[in-house]
């Protein structure tokens, strides 16, 4: 694990990557962690809050490699909150973004706001909260004629029950209890390296624990598309990571603009009328009711969000859609009508659309899982293999 995220930042080797997640796995008790306590010298003379830009200048570090100090009661040695964080920093260290979030230095007694270094911890404290979730506090210095990050803070709110699993039925947006720490980590960290909060598209710095990929009955949290494209924009192009490029498919899209977050909703099935079909909710998400007969008609379309979060425009991207009776989608899954190709996405590129699907012989009554798989035959190498694939959930009515 700790190979993945050392702090001279190589991410040499896509195969880790399942890896890594899966270690989250092993001692995995399908249970939310409750931290009921916190602490910390918690004093207040914080300065500027998320600072993104200065007289049109980037504010950005000078210093690309930030190690969070993590507070000893909040990632206790063997809590798996340790690698929640482990997860968030890998998620930006494989970004093609030239920055990197070095191993956490553990065990850290006294965090504090404004003391020069970068922490992170869970707190009680409602000056530190300031009502949210969790909150990013930056600091800048001048030289040069321009502003520079100098400290960064993350507060968690531990009276949240947070979930440092990825498992999808433990989650909120899929009807659990917790709300994910990895998404959340991830914003947080966006904030960090100098973004912002965008409502305009599906991204991690809009709503977060709607900004995920979900198959396999995990839901991971990202960087994504927008936000990478973001943390390229400030820190160039990753001079050591091996693989620069990744696509990504989720049944999440923009659902619109709040005051300062995008929000997103699942994405829906189509009949041939563009109207939404009918649905209800099945294991915390919307079902969709489609007719036996129509289906094998080409009467319906589904729609998906479908991402590059890599470097370069990719081009003639493979899609195939199949039906499985379980939440796992592979290619071993039946395949389906009709595939496609999308022609090109951009670097950055956020593209939501419905397209044809048509299947025979499938059982009225039945709950099936309409999957998606962009890049089936695995031809563009990819830093992330794992978020090629996602589903809708359908019901067969007569
Ligand atoms: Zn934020």
């Amino acid at each position: 694990m700790i190979l993945l995220v050392r702090s001279a930042c190589r991410i040499s080797g896509k195969g880790f990557e399942m890896a890594f997640r899966m270690k989250s796995l092993k001692s995995a008790v399908l249970l939310c962690v409750i931290l009921l306590l916190t602490f910390g010298a918690e004093k207040t003379d914080g300065y500027s809050y998320k600072v993104k830009k200065s007289t049109g200048e980037k504010v950005v570090w000078a210093n690309k490699l930030i190690r969070w100090r993590a507070g000893a009661k909040s990632f206790p040695a063997g809590s798996p909150f340790r690698t929640a964080l482990e997860i968030a920093n890998w998620n930006w260290n494989t970004t093609p973004a030239d920055f990197c979030f070095g191993q956490p230095i553990y065990g850290v007694t006294s965090v504090a706001r404004g003391n020069g270094e970068n922490e992170i911890w869970f707190s009680t404290d409602p000056d530190a909260l300031q009502g949210s979730p969790a909150l990013c506090y930056t600091w800048v210095y001048s030289s040069g004629g321009k502003l520079w990050l100098k400290e960064a803070d993350i507060v968690f709110d531990a009276g949240i029950i947070w979930s440092p699993y990825e498992y999808t039925g433990l989650l909120g947006p899929y009807g659990g209890p917790c709300r994910p720490f990895v998404t959340t980590g991830i914003h947080e960290m966006g904030h960090a390296l100098g973004l912002g909060h965008e409502n305009r598209f599906y991204n991690v710095m809009g709503q977060d624990p709607t900004h995920v990929n979900t198959n396999k009955g995990m839901t991971y949290g990202y960087a994504g598309a927008d936000a990478t494209q973001g943390a390229v924009f400030l820190y160039g192009k990753t001079t050591t990571n091996a693989f620069t490029e990744d696509l990504a498919v989720t049944h999440w899209k923009y659902g619109g603009a709040g005051e300062e977050y995008s929000i997103h909703t699942p994405t829906v099935i189509y009949d041939r009328n563009m109207n939404v079909v009918n649905s209800d909710t099945y294991a915390g998400f919307p079902r969709y009711h489609l007719k036996s007969a129509a289906l094998q008609q080409r009467w319906y379309k589904a729609e998906f969000t479908y991402e590059n979060n890599g470097f370069n425009t990719q081009y003639n991207i493979k899609v195939r859609f199949y039906v499985s009776t379980d939440r796992t989608i592979t290619t071993a899954d039946k395949e389906i009508r009709y595939p496609f190709q999308i022609g090109q996405l951009s670097s950055g590129a956020v593209w939501t659309s419905a397209h044809d699907i048509s299947a025979p012989n499938l059982k009225i009554g039945q709950t099936y899982y309409l999957g998606v798989i962009v890049d089936p035959k695995n031809e563009i190498e990819e830093f992330a293999e794992y978020n090629n694939a996602s589903y809708i959930q359908i019901k067969i009515v007569p």
